[in-house]
């Protein structure tokens, strides 16, 4: 048996990476034994899905690299498809057309609600079909009477729930478009889909989806509901919180191979391995090492792990991605020191990209001093002293090093009243606008003499300006 698996995202949100762990889980299962993966994007929701959050889903998978054999299949270019299906079960009796007004579906369900355990469907469920009438319908399925449905779910075992808590649902809404739960069967009976990965939010529609399998005489796929994710204070991650969209990762420099490597490890083991290189995922994954509890997300791994993977990445490819970086920015980077030189210097303190790109940018781009710095005491009347000096000395050295430049800061210290760390933060301030970069004397040695004195004398005129 050839297995095919498949990630069927709605287009509702951007995806997060909940959505991406099934798709990662579903990729990699299918690649580990040879089979086939699938996209399929789930677009009935006419009102909330959005054609931007498809090209979100597609954009997302290009740049981790998840590559699929088919597709991406859309289910709003299917519903002919299932149309004929609903047809024939109409015909054959396993659908009925249901006449009720909402409001009368809401009152049934109601009563239902007070007597629990007895469901009791509408009358339509009695009446033939052959009735026609101008009004209205949904398509309902006619729930066999199967005392009940019991499945095994790869992580948590035989899974049963008991027919007479499911009353006959929808399949079909008025508005002529089937429902998710109809849509799903019919697709993954179609695309003959082996092995279910999903999130666990979907384990009450399985016995919904089993009826409809079952009226149908498909067979029915292996599941695995993957557990949830919570962020640090146990909340479900959703995807209207933008702190688990994915591509915010890219853009804040995340690699895409570390995003992969931690998403792996969030609800799946190996032993204590922490490191999987693409084969090795490819290689090693199984269903058996998922985790039944769920985890949480927490960036401090990301960034370990993101940085593990900077320090391994080419020099050509750090390069090109600073190169892109600055010319987003417009910034040019041949007025100052080699863009080469530069990042080795700071990448061993950054954990992403952005960080690299944002500490190499203060050798290309005049510093920006805001009130901050101001009302922060860094740049007022008492510390323009020390630029004074710096400002004065540094003019007088003749051979560029650090030694010389260190000579000129001890100078500063002996003359001044001030303790090494204040000189230090008001002239990095002065030359970069930020509080946090490397050691002040390499950052000098590599901005060079003509821009230092530039920024200087800029940032003496800033505090005069602010602080009269
Ligand atoms: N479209 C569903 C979702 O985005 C997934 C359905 C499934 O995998 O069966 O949650």
């Amino acid at each position: 048996m050839k297995i095919v698996t498949r990630f069927a995202p709605s287009p509702t949100g951007y995806l997060h990476i909940g959505n991406i762990r099934t798709a990662l889980y579903s990729w990699l299962f299918a690649r580990k034994n040879n089979g086939k993966f699938i996209l399929r994007i789930e677009n009935t929701d006419l009102k909330r899905s959005k054609d931007i959050f498809i090209k979100n889903i597609i954009e997302t998978l290009k740049w981790l690299k998840i590559d699929w054999d088919e597709g991406p299949y859309l289910q709003s270019q299917r519903l002919d498809r299932y149309n004929h299906m609903i047809n024939i079960m109409l015909n054959n009796g396993n659908a009925y057309k249901c006449y009720c007004s909402k409001k009368k579906l809401e009152q049934n369900q109601f009563q239902q609600n007070i007597i629990k355990n007895n469901i009791r469907n509408c009358k339509c469920r009695n009446i033939k079909n052959t009735i026609s009438s101008n009004k209205p319908y949904t398509v309902k399925l006619h729930i066999s009477k199967n005392k009940h449905i019991t499945f095994i779910d790869t992580i948590r075992g035989k899974i049963t729930f008991q027919n007479n808590i499911l009353e006959d649902f929808i399949i079909r809404r008025s508005n002529g478009i089937p429902t998710y739960n109809f849509c799903v069967v019919i697709d993954d009976w179609d695309m003959k889909i082996t092995h279910v990965i999903r999130g666990e939010e979907h384990i009450n529609n399985t016995p919904k989806q089993i009826h409809i399998i079952n009226a149908i005489k498909a067979l029915i796929p292996s599941y695995t509901h993957v557990s949830v994710i919570t962020d640090t204070l146990g909340k479900k991650i959703s995807k209207r919180d933008n702190n688990f969209n994915i591509i915010k990762y890219k853009e804040n420099g995340y690699l895409p191979h570390a995003v992969l490597n931690y998403i792996l490890r969030l609800g799946w083991s190996y032993n204590n391995k922490e490191i999987f290189s693409l084969e090795e995922m490819k290689k090693l994954f199984n269903l058996k090492n998922l985790n039944k509890s769920s985890s949480i997300f927490t960036i401090k791994k990301l960034n370990w792990l993101n940085k593990y993977y900077l320090n391994k990445l080419s020099e050509k490819d750090m390069l090109n991605y600073l190169k892109n970086f600055f010319n987003k920015k417009n910034i040019d980077i041949n007025n100052g020191p080699k863009l080469k030189d530069l990042y080795k210097i700071f990448y061993n303190r950054c954990n992403t990209l952005n960080e690299i790109s944002n500490l190499c940018i203060i050798f290309y781009k005049n510093p920006t001093y805001n009130k901050k710095l101001v009302i922060k005491k860094y740049l007022n009347n008492n510390t323009k002293i020390i630029l004074y000096l710096f400002l004065k000395n540094i003019n007088h050295i003749k051979i560029w090093s650090t030694k010389n430049i260190d000579y000129v800061l001890k100078k500063i210290l002996s003359k001044l009243n001030v303790n090494f760390k204040e000189i230090a933060m008001t002239i990095r301030l002065a030359i970069t606008g930020i509080e946090n970069t490397p050691p002040i004397n390499n950052i000098l040695y590599l901005m060079g003499k003509k821009k230092i004195i530039y920024h200087i004398k800029n940032a003496i005129s800033f505090i005069k300006f602010n602080n009269s």
